[in-house]
């Protein structure tokens, strides 16, 4: 049945949690097709989409999800033209993102249900990532003050692993201190983010104040050389956020902030103290939940020596109960990675270590779409690894008590510093390690994803960003410009 308002979306009906695990039929219902484009100019076009590019289902790449129109030159130049800071008063912004929130939950069934189709989420992540959504617009909400003054516009660029929650997470903080936002969702993902746009205009956010600009790399760097951006946020690789700062060096106003949050090569040190059945599982969500596609990820573990081959028994025993398939089944553990490119050049990542003789234990995966065998690699040790692996493969390295500091130092040589984690019941060495290892976010004896807006900020240092953290105090005021200084006369 056609369930479609004068705007294309299906606005009628939400689905029920049992419509979507049941039935694939809610999205083929709604009229994604022709809205993947917002403007100030003309918001959500009727227009038939001009090279339209579909958007692939990753667990089954036959399936189109919906199309996306990339935005065109002329479009991003009346986008620049026509972007205007929310005029709106503090107490009014805060109310709009908290009806946004309001809604974003109202909507939760059509959301998974894009998340698991587009993105590949499985059910238990797309449920997460939709309360991170709703987090960061009720925490930056709160945050707004009268104090906060605008800085103009900015380009907010984020990323496929979390295309709800880092989307809305740079939008709101963004809007929440009175900017004009350009959003440029990544490429794999549109169609969630122009859900959520239509969501946030709905509840009140002026389209001139947050305009939709879809497109891949050229539809970035058009945003981020232009001298009348006030700011970048970005979320994505290392050598992106490089590019994005030349760029902006090149073009924009000297000390036009960029917040970048990007890659990790993140370790865990797990020592002879450990409670071997807490770490294993630990290890198993680090490294292969959301299929190792999170920046915070499990990619390096290193075990100390005595317990290695009981604890490596037990992770082999652990990754066989992975359940790799459709992110549409609740039982699935394990979902697609992202696109064709992701899949090849995880697997060659593989395959290069299999022809080396250094795969510990692969598990079995389905055969169509962009499954990765969930997969443990020996290492010598993390200098081993020149780049971060962003799928469900974790790297193994094995330690002896005399060589802590060696570990610690290599982790620390990498240059990156995201997440780290620590399994031991030595509490002293909590508070030694802990002191020693470059990370934003330490985890000690629990896994090392799934921080928390408000009470686990999230961000690193060195090559994985240049903070803040985003859901942590200092976030939202870096987005406003200082209260202009008082002179003394
Ligand atoms: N905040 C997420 C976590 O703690 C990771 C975000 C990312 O992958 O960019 O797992």
């Amino acid at each position: 049945p056609e369930r479609v308002n004068s705007k294309g979306w299906d606005l009628t009906h939400t689905p029920t949690l049992a419509e979507i695990f049941n039935s694939r039929t809610v999205l083929q219902n709604a009229k994604f097709k022709g809205h993947a484009l917002t403007t100030a100019a003309h918001k959500y076009p009727k227009a038939k989409l001009q090279n339209a590019q579909p958007v692939k289902n990753p667990a089954m790449p036959g399936d189109v999800v919906g199309q996306v129109q990339v935005a065109t030159e002329k479009e991003i130049a009346t986008a620049l033209d026509t972007a205007t800071p929310w005029q709106a008063d503090v107490a009014t912004r805060a109310e709009i993102l908290n009806a946004a929130a309001d809604a974003f939950e109202a909507n939760a069934g059509e959301l998974f249900a894009i998340l698991t189709r587009e993105a590949g989420k499985s059910l238990p992540d797309a449920v997460a990532e939709l309360r991170e959504a709703v987090d960061f617009l009720r925490y930056y909400a709160a945050q707004a003050t009268s104090q906060q003054q605008a800085r103009g516009i900015w380009t907010c660029i984020s990323p496929w692993n979390f295309p709800l929650a880092i989307f809305t997470g740079q939008i709101a903080a963004a809007l929440a201190a009175g900017n004009a936002v350009l959003a440029k969702p990544a490429e794999q993902t549109p169609l969630i983010a122009t859900r959520a746009t239509a969501l946030l205009h709905d509840a009140g956010v002026p389209p001139s104040a947050l305009q939709l600009l879809p497109g891949g790399g050229d539809v970035g760097a058009a945003l981020t050389a232009d001298a009348r951006i006030n700011g970048v946020a970005f979320t994505g690789s290392t050598a992106t956020a490089m590019k994005i700062r030349s760029t902006m060096a090149a073009n924009c106003a000297p000390g036009t902030p960029l917040i970048a949050e990007t890659g990790g090569l993140n370790a865990m040190i797990v020592d002879s103290t450990a409670l071997p059945e807490h770490a294993v599982r630990d290890i198993i969500n680090g490294a292969f939940q959301s299929a190792g596609q999170r920046c915070s990820a499990l990619r390096c573990l290193y075990v100390q020596e005595d317990i290695a081959d009981n604890l490596l028994k037990m992770l082999k025993g652990a990754m066989n109960e992975l359940n790799v398939g459709d992110p549409w089944h609740l039982s699935t553990d394990v979902g697609p990675v992202i696109d064709e490119a992701a899949y090849t050049g995880i697997a060659n990542h593989i395959a290069q270590a299999a022809s080396e003789g250094r795969i510990l234990h692969q598990i079995k995966v389905p055969s169509t779409g962009y499954f990765i065998a969930p997969t443990a690699i020996r290492i010598d040790g993390i200098a081993d690894m020149t780049k971060e692996i962003f799928g469900p493969v974790l790297h193994v390295a094995t330690f002896k008590s005399s060589e802590l500091d060696d570990v610690i130092n290599a982790i620390n040589a990498t240059g990156y510093g995201l997440t780290f984690g620590l399994h031991t019941r030595i509490d002293d060495r909590v508070q030694t390690i802990v002191e020693k290892v470059h990370a934003g976010n330490i985890y000690v004896n629990r896994d090392q994803i799934g921080a928390i807006v408000g009470s686990q900020p999230f961000g690193g240092e060195g090559l994985s960003g240049t903070g803040p953290k985003a859901g942590g105090p200092h976030y939202l005021p870096r987005f406003a410009a200082r209260p202009a200084p008082q002179t003394e006369t």
